[in-house]
Formats: structure tokens, sequence, C-alpha cells
């Protein structure tokens, strides 16, 4: 009987992590890391140690149980945690599990865009989207496909044939390419949401995952509700579809209900029970409703995974998935405790962040972690001081790093079309036309204008703003007057067109925000409720552009408009035309259940 000192090791994630725990436990007999790399060259470690190790894991809360380090036990494969393998592959699902937050809907065009972003930013895996929900899903999976070299683009697919045939074509024409297919595993959902017997979800899944592999050797399987799964079926479910070709087994959290520990010992015990583990790569999906996500994810990386799912802002359902850019910086600024890569090149975490906001018309909360506006402000004066001497007395990572510094001036007024041009190409924004170029060109001259200084995300909300203004879209502002005089109610005069009709409306409001929705609905009368309204600077500076959300409901659906200029009022009331615009667009089929 030998016990695993590697699994032993694993247990408390990892050389340096155990390091790190044992001299914050007992400073005076603690190893180091030297110490601690030499028990696992040797398989063996000293009793007094041993005995440290269990106090330890006392104190932890979580008793070790030395049997389950035993070697040579059936259950105990090595975990394949893939020793040497220290890279972290990045999957981004912003364009699909982000996408279902209520009113994100995006265009064709605003996924590719995102997803080009995506690339720019080195995400492993784009999950492009769910290729059998909807024509238009498909048609945006197909675009992005064609668009994107470098990274995976990836359709998710239920486990039937239908889904995962549709999702293989879309991704066809990619150099790289992946089909995510999943099932329910739980009995609840086994029982009344598939009515299958254990055995036939086995049989579906194996069935599904050898479908995929017509199209693509690389095949990820996930079981839904992994986390009120019975672990023994997890099991079989996964040895059987490694069997069949998959080639990463996604374990999820679908619901967001699991704490740090619980899924550091949930995921550990399930990636040793499964004999043929160590051929794939393990992952996993967490949910946000307890705020554990990142969390979570992080203690799964220290039980073996080596893919994480996660969302650009978090974006996502409820509470919404796992954050890209708090994942990626907890290793980067962590290195120390974790040893592992991405690929993910840090600088581009900001103008990620900005893109999808802006297109989803979700804001970023200013206080969030590492995109937030205050998370490298300094305000206090303590702070402030320490800051100036020393940096690294307050910052653990710069704002540079992650991209803050992109806010550099792009473009002047004298800036010509062929800079304009370039500038975008860079930005990674391609016009489909001429036309569109030409139109996007005047824009930002007449920007320039009122504005001296033209900055990235200047750009990128003019292109938005120009885009919206290109698609076939039912309301379009034309133009607009406000009166607002103290003692005097707020008057607004707003010209737009719907369905290609001029129209003039007015109407007075308790404040000239209230004027404009009043004068729109009183032609449109759409019903709808406003939920949501929003306005922020896009750049610094008083001359800055304002970007305005509008978020409307009307019988459960939502949606999400923007507009942007220099004068807010006109961007409210573009804002408010776009909600218009997709709350009447078409219907979205909803994936059924999901990951
Ligand atoms: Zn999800």
């Amino acid at each position: 009987m030998k016990l695993d000192i590697d699994l032993l090791i694993a247990y408390f994630g990892g050389v340096n992590a155990l390091a790190e725990a044992l001299r914050r436990h007992d400073p005076e007999g603690a190893a180091s890391t030297a110490a601690i790399y030499k028990w696992r060259t040797r398989g063996s470690l000293p009793l007094a140690q041993l005995q440290r190790l269990t106090a330890l894991a006392e104190a932890q809360g979580r008793p070790l149980d030395l049997n389950a380090f035993l070697e040579q036990q059936p259950t105990l494969q090595r975990a394949p945690a893939q020793p040497g393998n220290s890279r972290i592959v990045v999957f981004d699902t912003t364009l699909r599990d982000g996408e279902q937050s209520p009113g994100a809907a995006m265009t064709k065009e605003e996924k590719v865009r995102v997803a080009r972003q995506l690339e720019r930013l080195g995400v492993d895996v784009i999950e492009a989207g769910f290729a059998a929900a909807s024509p238009g899903d498909w048609e945006a999976v197909h675009e992005i496909a064609q668009t994107i070299t470098e990274s995976t683009v990836c359709s998710l697919a239920r486990a039937v044939e239908n889904d995962i045939r549709k999702a293989g074509e879309a991704i066809a024409p990619a150099p790289k390419k992946r089909i995510h297919t999943f099932i329910a595993t739980s009995p609840i959902h086994m029982e009344y949401k598939l009515k299958m017997k254990p055995q036939q979800v086995i049989d579906a899944a194996v069935k599904a995952v050898k479908i995929a592999k017509e199209y693509t050797d690389d095949v990820e399987f996930s079981a839904e509700d992994a986390v009120r799964s019975d672990l023994d079926f997890l099991a079989k479910i996964f040895t059987a579809v490694i069997d069949a070709g998959a080639t990463t087994i996604n374990i999820p959290d679908t619901v967001g209900y699991s704490v740090p520990s619980a899924w550091y010992e949930r995921i550990s015990s399930i990636i040793r029970s499964v004999p043929n583990g160590s051929k794939v790569v393990w992952s996993t999906h967490c949910h946000n409703d307890l705020g554990m996500a990142v969390a979570n994810s992080l203690a799964a990386i220290q039980a073996g995974v080596r893919q994480v799912e996660c969302t650009i802002n978090g974006l996502g359902e409820r509470a919404g998935n796992a954050s890209l850019e708090e994942i990626v910086m907890a290793l980067k600024v962590r290195h120390d405790l974790f040893g592992l890569e991405t690929g993910i090149d840090t600088t581009q975490i900001v103008p990620a962040s900005k893109l999808v906001s802006s297109i989803t018309g979700y804001p970023v909360q200013p206080n969030k972690a590492i995109v937030g506006a205050n998370a490298f402000a300094h305000e206090s004066g303590i702070h402030q001081d320490g800051v100036l001497k020393h940096r690294e007395t307050y910052e653990i990572m710069s704002a540079e790093s992650v991209g803050w510094s992109a806010n550099r001036l792009s473009l002047g007024k004298l800036s010509g079309r062929n800079a304009f041009k370039t500038k975008l190409a860079e930005l990674g924004i391609e016009l489909g036309s001429e036309e569109a170029l030409n139109a996007a060109f005047a824009r930002f001259k007449e920007l320039a204008d009122k504005k001296r200084e033209i900055f990235d995300e200047d750009l990128h909300v003019l292109v938005s703003d120009e885009m919206s203004n290109l698609t076939p879209d039912r309301y379009k502002f034309i133009s607009q007057r406000i009166v607002t005089e103290t003692g005097e109610l707020p008057r607004a005069e707003i010209v737009f067109s719907a369905d290609g009709e001029e129209q003039h409306a007015e109407a007075t409001g308790s404040g000239p925000v209230d004027a404009i929705f009043k004068a729109i609905e009183s032609v449109v009368q759409s019903g709808a409720e406003l939920q949501i309204y929003s306005v922020n600077a896009v750049t610094f500076g008083t001359e800055s552009q304002g970007e305005t959300g509008v978020r409307l409901a009307r019988n459960g659906r939502v949606a999400n408009g923007q507009g942007a200029d220099t004068d807010i009022l006109a961007a409210t009331a573009k804002a408010y035309l776009s909600a218009l615009n997709k709350l009447e667009g078409g219907e979205k089929v909803k994936a059924q259940g999901g990951i």
C-alpha cells in the first residue's frame, strides 16, 4: 500500500498552493516548495509532514481520507490534470450563453464584430451560437465560421441528430471547428424533462458524439445539471462518450448552486472516477447566482480542469456566467499559486468589455473588477500617495495591462478617409460596402467638428450607430427640437421615419427625456413599458459622446436599444427607436434547457 503523492498534492491545489497553505497554517514546521517537489519525485513524504497535512485538511474543514489516496485502486485513476499541461483553454460563450440575457440579442453583423474582437483577445474557442435555434442563429454561426481563422469556432447542439447536423453544417467553413453537444443527466431532468431512462440518455449522448465526429474531430460533451447528477452515473456517461470520441468533457453548474470547496471536491472525484479521463480536456462552466462563478471556476482549475467557459463582463442569463476577465487576471496575477497560462492578450480585455457592453446595452457597473470604470481609480488620499510613491503599494496589476491605456487618441479633424479606413481595420471593424464606409466617414467628420479628439471608443459607437442606420429597420431617427426653460414643461418635437414615411411628433413631459418618449409613443403607440434608461459618457472630458440605453418590455419580451451622440437627447431618441425596432424584430427560438 502506497500513497499517491501526486493526488495528495493535487488535493491541496498543487505544490504552490500547498506550500502556501502550510506556511499559513503552521509557520514553524512548514515545508518549502522545493521539499514538496521532492516528495513528488520520491513518491513519499516524511510521516511528520503527513501528520501536518492531515491537520491542515482538518483545519480547512475537509478531513483527509487517506484511503482515497492509495495507489492502484481501480476507482482512483490518475486525475488527468495533465501534470505538465499548464495551459488553460479559454472558451468564450458571450455569443451563445451571454446572448441569452434578456434583450441582449445581437444582429449577425454585431456578432461578427464581437467574434473578431474575441479572436484578437486570443480566446481559444468561440461558442458562436446554437445553430439549430433559428435560421438567424445558423446564419450567424456560419458567418463567424467564415470570418474567424485563429480561434476554434463552436456551435452548441442538443444531443439530437438534427441539432448536430445543423451545427456541423454551420461551422463547416471554419479552419478550426468544434461541436458542443449536451444532455441532462440529473434524475429530475431525465425523468420529467427528457422522459428517458438513464441508459437511453447514455445511448443518445454516445450517438450524438458519433454523429458530431462526422463533421469534426473536436467534440465537446456537457452533462446538463451535473451539479444535481449522481456521481456514478456521470462517470458512466463520461466514460461512454469518451469512448465514442468526445475530446472535451464539460461539467457545468447550470444553476449557480455550488460553492468553491464543494465544486473542487465534486470535480476531483468525477475526474478520478473516469478511467479513460486522461484522454480528454476537462472543462467547467459556472453560473453566478450566488456570486461564485469565478471562484468555482478557479476551484475547478485547481481540481484539474484545463478549460473554463466564460463570458465578457460575466454577461449571461440571471446573474450571468463566470467573467472571462476575472478568471484570466486571477490566473495571471496569482501565477505563484496556479502556475498556469492562458493564450489571452490581456491588453485587449477592456476594448472587448466596452464593445460587448455597447452592443448589448448591458452597462458595466463602475466597481466591477478589472473592467469597471473605478477598478483602477485610487481615490482615497492615502492610496493616491502610495500609488504615486510606488505603484505596487496598492496596485496588484496595472491598468495598462488590461487595456485601459487603449483609450488613446485615434484620429483628429484632419484625418482623411484612408486613415479612417485603416483605423477601423485596426479595430477589427469591416464595413460591408463603400457606401457604408462613406456614410461612416461623413459621420466621423461631423463628430470631429463637435469634438476635437476622437478615441477608439468613439469609433466603436459611431460604427454601431451607423450600422443600425443601414439595417432595414422600421423606425429611423431624423431630427428633433427640444425646448426646456425653468418653470415651463419641457417640449419635444421629433421627426423620424416609420416604414419609410416621415412622421412628426410632439409632446410635453416632466423632463426632456419624458417628452421625447411621449412624443415618439404618440405616433407609435407600442404599449411597451420602459424598464431601464441609462446615460454613459463614452470617453472622458466634457466633449464626450453620450451613449444611452433604453430597455423596453412588452408581453414578456425585452429589448435593449442604444444610441450615441454628443447631444444626449438625440442619443436618447435614437435609443428609444432602436429598442422599438428590436422589440418588433423576429421572435427567437430559445434553446430548450441549455447549460
Ligand atoms: Zn450556461
